[in-house]
């Protein structure tokens, strides 16, 4: 891997000129120009920025193209696998003032909280006992939570085991720091180090924080290149949409991913773009000052699916169970489920003066939405395989580009769905996932790969755990 010196200004990370002169020149597609985009993209190549910026103009019937081809390239790069993981909110305690989120330091109603590595042991059992496998620990921006305590946070975790349960891969959702911090949660055995954007447009982002360290765009920005100086090589990028013009974030996000990719040789893990969600003391969460509607971001997850093929999509609880349903097919490859976005919410009866950091738009179990990703003939995975095989970062790519990933998906996919059927499911869920498993495991198109699948499948069964490709 490079290691270039590490740049601390956004100057050659995003072109805001760049990104409007695009804007301003993409029109609405006719069919013919639609034709040569899609077919570029089935190649699974991706899209250049003004490829991505007319896609995004597409109107009318041609929009059920751009869909047909998102759900081609998501199901020949990943098959109908999804992820399934859950956060774990440590502190609603905040010195930002982010003006959009419950935690900003300024609501004064907020019942402020920082859970102990007692408490944070019961919220992870808690998880475990729903089937959980992947947990997004995500914390404030609190300086009174030393790296030394992150750490203890991420040990608590993977040290926790109940009832079959153990948590395998710890992601994080946390403020940017400096390398040295970041090596410490690589050496804590974190996988994926995610930092929203929140919005990368810098008059825009000035508004919407304006105070605590957060403030800063360009420390914010230059969080991955502390990330990768410091071992992280799985990084995931994002923007909070509703708070500037949409089609200007996917622009954004496409150059980070493309400037990631160009410097360390693999683009990020995965991209999130969550809607604002209304917060009970963040008032321009009720009233977003750029709605994006349920057709837009149908149209931006399939867009992206297009023009990053290999990049993960996660799409959260914020969304309802009807939007999600629909976005599956579209390109997203990761799911939440059965989320609580409130310090302790996994064991404690929500306390009307400890809202959550936002609404949630999607309250079903784990199981249940287990179960209707089967009615959608998804299968549902709590792997892990790939980061504790060492295949992150460029590894990743490198394995992801001619197809192979698939391969592993499926297989290491299929176990972990057999293990949470036997240890966690309803009865309902567990008479539609096994039939789920006999119809998946045929899919296998490598026979030799299919019959080590369906060997692991019977060792489980016996009561193995934890094999995988
Ligand atoms: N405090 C750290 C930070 O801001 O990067 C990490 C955790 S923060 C709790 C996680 C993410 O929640 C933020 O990056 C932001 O995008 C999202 N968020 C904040 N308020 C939200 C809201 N009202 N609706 C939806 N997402 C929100
Ligand atoms: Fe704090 Fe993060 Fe919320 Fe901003 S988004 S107030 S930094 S918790």
């Amino acid at each position: 891997m490079v290691s270039p010196s590490i740049p601390t200004t956004a100057e050659h990370i995003i072109n805001e000129a760049r990104i409007f002169q695009v804007l301003e020149q993409a029109h609405a597609p006719d069919d013919g120009e639609l034709d040569e985009i899609l077919a570029k993209a089935l190649e699974l190549k991706g899209l250049d920025l003004a490829q991505a910026a007319v896609l995004l103009q597409a109107r009318g019937e041609q929009t059920a193209r751009v869909f047909a081809a998102a759900k081609e390239v998501k199901e020949t790069i990943y098959g109908k696998r999804m992820v399934l993981f859950a956060p774990l909110y440590t502190t609603n305690m905040c010195v930002n003032d982010c003006l959009y989120c419950n935690f900003r330091c300024s609501n004064t109603e907020l019942k402020r909280k920082r859970l102990t590595l007692e408490e944070i042991a019961a919220e992870t059992a808690a998880l475990e006992r729903q089937g959980h496998k992947r947990i997004l620990l995500v914390l404030g921006e609190d300086p009174r939570t030393s790296i030394a305590d992150m750490v203890a946070q991420v040990d608590t975790v993977y040290a926790t085991r109940v009832d079959n349960g153990e948590i395998r891969r710890v992601n994080v959702n946390a403020a940017p720091m400096d390398p040295d911090k970041f090596r410490a949660l690589k050496e804590a055995g974190i996988g994926t180090y995610q930092c929203f954007q929140e919005t990368y447009h810098r008059a825009t982002y000035a508004t919407m924080h304006p105070r605590g360290p957060k403030a800063d765009f360009d420390y914010r920005i230059t969080a991955f290149d502390r990330a990768v100086a410091g071992g992280v090589d799985d990084l995931g990028v994002g923007a909070l949409f509703g708070l500037y013009d949409p089609r200007f974030e996917v622009l954004a996000m496409l150059m980070h991913a493309d400037y990631l990719d160009r410097t360390y040789g693999a683009g990020p893990h995965t991209i999130s773009f969550p809607r604002l969600e209304p917060a009970p003391g963040a008032p321009l969460a009720n009233d977003p000052p750029y709605k994006l509607s349920d057709e837009d971001l149908k149209m931006v997850v399939a867009t992206l699916r297009l023009a990053v093929p290999y990049t993960g999509i996660i799409m959260s609880t914020r969304e309802t169970p009807q939007m999600r349903d629909e976005l599956i097919h579209l390109g997203v490859s990761q799911l939440s489920a059965g989320s609580s976005t409130s310090p302790g919410g996994y064991v404690e009866d929500e306390d009307p003066a400890e809202a959550p950091q936002f609404l949630t738009g999607d309250h079903r179990t784990l199981d249940r939405v287990v179960r209707s990703l089967c009615a959608s003939d998804f299968m549902p995975s709590f792997c892990t395989g790939c980061y504790r095989r060492g295949r992150t970062g460029h590894d990743f790519m490198d394995l992801a580009k001619p197809g192979l990933i698939q391969k592993f998906c499926s297989a290491n996919g299929l176990i972990t769905f057999k293990e949470f059927l036997l240890d966690y499911a309803s009865p309902e869920t567990r008479a539609v996932g096994e039939a789920l498993i006999v119809r998946h495991l045929e899919r296998i198109p490598d026979e030799k790969m299919r019959a080590w699948t369906r060997e692991q499948l019977a060792k489980t069964e016996a009561g193995e755990r934890d094999l995988y490709a």
